[in-house]
């Protein structure tokens, strides 16, 4: 859904371990390092963002959970955190969210329950959404609450395989339920260099996507597997490392590339 100029872009890929909680999470920090107002939110009963960020999902009285059963507000749940550079909303899950597919299957407007829980947060430059590892109702309820969809795609064998299905996935909530929705890029994730099995993937991914394909991909990286055990950001644990130095240049690419969109739209509404 569109809200103003903030952008909001669920990180979805139903296969797990592809990065999708690394990303979010490392690239919510860079943008709040570039001075951009965040909001990230586990949308995983895995909470593996929760855990990464130090916080024990275990014992939280409130999660994302409340807010989609209505049964408490974005003010109520969200965590400040401080990073070295500015603050990070954050919106925690626990095991409990694992019940929010039977139990809000029922209701209706099912699909809407994230979206509209965020109508209140368009004062945000960003919200991030970390998927679980599944095509389910959270996952489509994050589809609808964004404009854009990130997809990280780890550079090895099968990296592509299942995509279609998110692809297809992707088409129907813009179809049915959600017109706004785009892919905002795909990424590669875990990159060796000198693996050619890596080199190769990566350039297949390229050749799929396009010019959807961010040029840049992730390198494998011990830091940014390290940093999530001590509840740190990775450029908190390890500001120096190629996964900080990554993600970094990751947010600048997007951020560049949105003033290049905004600076064509304003040529363009000048020649007409
Ligand atoms: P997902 O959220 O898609 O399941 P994660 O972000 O949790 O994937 O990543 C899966 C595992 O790989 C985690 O243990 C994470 O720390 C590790 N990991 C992710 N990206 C990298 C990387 N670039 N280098 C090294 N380890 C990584
Ligand atoms: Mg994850």
């Amino acid at each position: 859904m569109r809200m103003n100029n903030c952008r909001v872009i669920a990180f979805a890929n139903h296969k797990g371990g592809v990065g999708k909680t690394t990303t979010a999470l490392n690239l919510s920090a860079a943008f709040v390092k570039l001075g951009k107002k965040v909001l990230l939110i586990d949308l995983d009963p895995g909470a593996n963002a929760t855990y990464g960020l130090g916080i024990l999902a275990h014992k939280l009285k409130r999660t994302v959970f409340d807010l989609l059963k209505g049964t408490a507000s974005l003010q109520d749940i969200a965590i400040d955190i401080i990073l070295e550079d500015g603050n990070l909303d954050f919106l925690p899950a626990s095991l409990a969210l694992s019940e929010a597919e039977i139990e809000l299957i029922n209701i209706s407007g099912r699909e809407f329950l994230l979206a509209n829980a965020l109508i209140t947060a368009s004062h945000y430059d960003f919200i991030l959404i970390d998927c679980p590892p599944s095509l389910g109702l959270l996952t489509i309820n994050a589809l609808v609450a964004a404009q854009e969809v990130f997809v990280p795609l780890q550079t090895e064998y099968l990296a592509m395989q299942g995509v279609g299905k998110l692809l297809d996935t992707i088409e129907v909530v813009k179809e049915r339920l959600n017109p706004d929705l785009e892919l905002l890029g795909v990424l590669g994730t875990r990159f060796n260099r000198q693996k050619i099995l890596n080199r190769e993937v990566a350039a297949k991914i390229k050749e799929y996507f396009g010019d959807k394909a961010f040029d840049l991909n992730i390198r494998e990286n011990i830091s940014l597997a390290e940093s999530p055990s001590h509840g740190l950001t990775i450029f908190e644990y390890s500001p120096s490392s190629h996964g900080a130095e990554d993600y970094l240049a990751l947010a600048k690419d997007i951020l560049e590339r949105e003033k290049h969109e905004q600076q064509e739209k304003i040529r363009k509404s000048r020649s007409l």
